[in-house]
């Protein structure tokens, strides 16, 4: 494995569990310093890390809390100097018919979804400006694209997250920094396999090109393409890794 990323240090939120894991386990291979920030226990993701030969830490870290955030940030730069690689991963996609959604539940998906990402970016941008390097990173959605029923909080967080990258992009390319979003298909992760009927799974694929169900490792290299030199003039994107289920 080329370590494209070494000498780098990664945020990634949600590296506990699902695509997030996966994306810490990469780009660890690729030579980044990895900080999990997570409101779950990290410990397998900590040793899959270090066994790829990386530094790693975990924060609990609540991604609607801006002070948790802040708290983030400073261990960040106490342990590494500071966060190149921003990957806001975590997200919650409860599935609520809109009549069923309470303000609660909308203002929650919004919240951890996508006030965290201004949230994340206010915290780590200063420091990629100053290095005049960076790379931020949003998982979004195929959600978006299709109009699934019963996500409109969710679609709104994850078409937020793409909006937000596009005019970041426009922001801060001068200072060396791109900012890119991914769209993940259906991923099989321990979340999706509680949630969803195995139907769900057959009829994503039939609708795919390529005929089978998405796994986080999937996600990994088009994410660890977007953090590395390679992509230095891809900025304001939104690259879908959904095995062609939709084209845009
Ligand atoms: P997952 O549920 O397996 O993992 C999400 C992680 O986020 C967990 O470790 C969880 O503890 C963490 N998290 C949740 N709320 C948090 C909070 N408030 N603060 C900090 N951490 C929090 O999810 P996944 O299936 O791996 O999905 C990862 C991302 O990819 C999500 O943003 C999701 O919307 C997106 N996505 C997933 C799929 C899919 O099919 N799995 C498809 C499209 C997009």
């Amino acid at each position: 494995m080329q370590r494209r990323l070494a000498g780098k240090t990664a945020v990634v939120t949600g590296g506990a569990n699902g695509i997030g894991r996966a994306c810490c386990d990469r780009l660890a291979a690729e030579g980044a310093n990895i900080v999990i920030a997570d409101i779950a226990a990290a410990d397998e993701t900590i040793v899959d890390v270090e066994r790829a030969g990386s530094n790693a830490f975990a924060q609990r870290c609540d991604l609607s809390s801006a002070e948790d955030v802040a708290r983030l940030r400073e261990k960040v730069d106490e342990r590494f100097g500071g966060c190149d690689i921003l990957v806001h991963n975590a997200g919650i996609y409860p599935n609520t018919p809109i009549e069923e959604i309470t303000f609660d539940e909308w203002r929650k998906v919004l919240t951890i979804n996508l006030d965290s990402m201004f949230y994340l970016t206010k915290a780590f941008l200063p420091n990629m400006k100053s290095k005049a390097w960076g790379r931020i990173i949003a998982m979004s959605s195929t959600v978006f694209h299709s109009g699934i029923p019963g996500y409109c909080h969710y679609s709104a967080s994850k078409a937020g997250l793409i909006g937000f990258v596009r005019s970041l992009a426009s922001e801060v390319g001068q200072f060396g920094i791109t900012a890119n979003a991914i769209a993940p298909g259906l991923v099989r992760t321990g979340t999706t396999e509680a949630r969803l009927e195995t139907r769900w799974f057959d009829q994503t694929v039939e609708q795919q090109a390529i005929k089978r169900t998405g796994k986080p490792a999937d996600l990994v290299g088009p994410l660890a393409f977007l953090a590395s030199d390679d992509a230095a003039f891809v900025t304001g994107q939104t690259l879908l890794v959904d095995g062609g289920w939709r084209f845009i």
